[in-house]
């Protein structure tokens, strides 16, 4: 087993592990970056369309503020939304001073990129940042996949996971600042990287943290959904001249009352949008049609994506479909970037509270860009009174490095008998996450999808790693099967719809019974919902 030793681990190389890995090493520090493949690879951060919403010269901190708790619906923590407006354009402007080219527009900034360049923005923003890390002390290791966080005595003291040879590696450190991302991947139709698929949720839910609000997960309205195409997402700014209708060919935008400007709609009203383009889309195809746009915008950015596919975009109209974007919910953290496990920080798309029911647009980046430095800088604080800069060694017992070589061993243990293939289970359960646990949810259908995924589960526990590849699929259908059990269960208890979150059996939203968030707990191996009222 591959053992490492350093005062801060970081896991996860998207905008809020690398900003965070960048901000501790400021405080001379030993900081260990990690992710799944190359640093920055495969990460959400990699697909954004790199807008920031936060303060500028039109936009105030008033403004921000409102419009965040508004798309929030009540269930932000106000704190949270305040730090992110407040340190929002000092973020902005730290990424600018690390070489991102940031401009000013709309509600906020956004990278600037060529007009005729066809990069995604979220590549430009990564790249600058990789290109700083050269010039830094920090240890990257990319490949290596965190499978458990290390808890002794109630505190976190590093990560156990696997290098992409397949050797188990442990990895001690002082403090560990999670910033897995997302899951969005779990589901069937989602614009998300394909690896993109709960890790940091689950690895928080077994180091015996609660998770919150894991019901709630946004959609985002137009990805494509032509058969033979990848579920690539449709960035605005639209074009004026696009028609969106169905397949009797009325037009959708003034049947669904969206107005005219649809970049406007899929920023500010992302959830009642996508709720109600995927109902059109259950009773018939739903089609964007481009053929209108004239010529020179074909060359300008969004629209040059579509030039790369052979796709005949400019002269028919292409199926859309709404398709699952980002989850609201996750690790709660204080205004410092802690968990409730000393040690243990987090960031990024992996933390809950700021978004409440609902993501106004561009806040992602935001909250990535403000926490991910205040958790570097808190973790970094929590280092040094507990002695950094000595040699960090030595923070496990013997015995429990014994033990964590035993757990290695079983994890690649061998079994005999028949099993499924993990890339079937995987199938399986993302079909079932679009079908029950998608953007409209009901009673008998989730408890249909429990009893489903209860069968998939006996299922993944034969599935044994044949291969190298199979360890890492084992793990993320057992990630993925934990995950979909919480949002079924979460999604039951919560009788109402609000924001993002829609049920058809109860479409009004319910402040009288449902203005709190919901607390997801493993004990011994089940999982626990509870509620808390908004401000305890
Ligand atoms: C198509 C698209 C466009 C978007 N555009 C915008 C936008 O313009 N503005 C906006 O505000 N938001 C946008 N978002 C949302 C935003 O991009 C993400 O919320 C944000 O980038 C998440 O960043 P992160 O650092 O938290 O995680 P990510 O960037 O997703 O990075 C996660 C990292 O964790 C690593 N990881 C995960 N599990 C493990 C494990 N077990 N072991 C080791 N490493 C692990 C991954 O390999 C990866 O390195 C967009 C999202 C998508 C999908």
């Amino acid at each position: 087993m591959e053992e490492l030793f350093t005062d801060i681990l970081v896991i996860g190389s998207g905008l809020a592990g690398i900003l965070s890995a960048l901000e501790a090493e400021k405080f001379g520090l030993k900081v260990v970056l990690v992710g799944k493949f190359a640093i920055g690879m495969g990460t959400n951060t990699s697909m954004a369309n790199g807008a920031f919403t936060s303060a500028n010269s039109r936009f105030s901190k008033e403004d921000h503020l409102r419009a965040t708790l508004e798309s929030g619906r009540g269930l932000n923590q106000v704190q949270l939304v305040k730090n992110l407006v407040e340190k929002g354009p000092e973020a902005i402007e730290g990424l600018r001073n690390y070489g991102v080219p940031m401009v000013e527009r709309g509600i906020g900034y956004v990278v600037d990129r060529p007009e005729a360049s066809s990069q995604l923005a979220g590549v430009l923003l990564i790249k600058a940042l990789v290109e700083r890390l050269k010039s830094s002390s920090i240890k990257v290791l990319p490949g290596l996949v965190i499978f458990d966080l290390i808890v002794e005595e109630g505190e976190v003291r590093g990560a156990f996971g696997f290098l992409k040879d397949g050797k188990p590696c442990l990895i001690q450190s002082k403090a560990v600042i999670l910033t897995a991302g997302g899951a969005g991947a779990i589901y069937r139709r989602n614009d998300n990287q394909k690896s993109i698929l709960g890790d940091g949720y689950a690895l928080a839910l077994r180091a015996g943290l609660p998770l919150f609000d894991l019901e709630f997960v946004q959609c985002y309205p137009f990805v494509l959904a032509e058969p033979r195409l990848s579920t690539f997402i449709l960035l605005p700014p639209y074009p004026k001249e696009i028609r969106l209708f169905d397949e009797k060919g009325e037009d959708l935008s003034e049947k669904l009352d969206i107005g005219k400007d649809l970049t406007r709609a899929v920023i500010t009203q992302r959830d009642t949008f996508s709720i109600s383009l995927f109902e059109a889309s259950q009773k018939g195809d739903v089609y964007f049609d481009l053929t209108q746009v004239p010529e020179e915008k074909w060359e300008r950015y969004p629209l040059n994506f579509l030039n790369k596919s052979k796709f005949p975009f400019r002269e028919r109209p292409f199926l859309v479909s709404p398709a699952v974007h980002f989850f609201m919910g996750g690790i709660e953290i204080d205004e410092h970037g802690k968990t409730g496990l000393p040690g243990l920080f987090a960031a990024g798309e992996v933390v809950w509270g700021i978004h409440g029911a609902n993501r106004l647009g561009g806040n992602a980046l935001t909250e990535c860009a403000v926490f991910g430095i205040i958790g570097g800088q808190s973790a970094a604080e929590y280092v040094r009174q507990k002695g950094g800069g000595e040699s960090p060694a030595n923070l496990l017992s013997e015995t429990s490095v014994r033990k964590w070589e035993r757990k290695a061993r079983n994890y690649l243990k061998k079994k005999r008998g028949p099993f499924d293939h993990p890339v079937d289970l995987l199938v399986n359960l993302k079909d079932l996450a679009w079908k029950y646990a998608g953007p409209i949810r009901e009673d008998g259908l989730m408890k249909e999808g429990l009893a489903q995924l209860a069968s998939l589960e006996k299922r993944i526990e034969r599935v044994y790693p044949a291969t190298l590849r199979d360890l890492f699929r084992k793990r993320d259908l057992e990630n993925v099967a934990l995950l979909l059990k919480a949002i079924l269960n979460g999604s039951l208890l919560r009788v109402e719809s609000r924001g993002s979150f829609s049920r058809r059996d109860f479409p009004e939203q319910d402040d009288q019974n449902w203005l709190k968030n919901s607390c997801y707990r493993l004990v011994k191996g089940d999982l626990e919902i509870t509620h808390r009222a908004i401000g305890i």
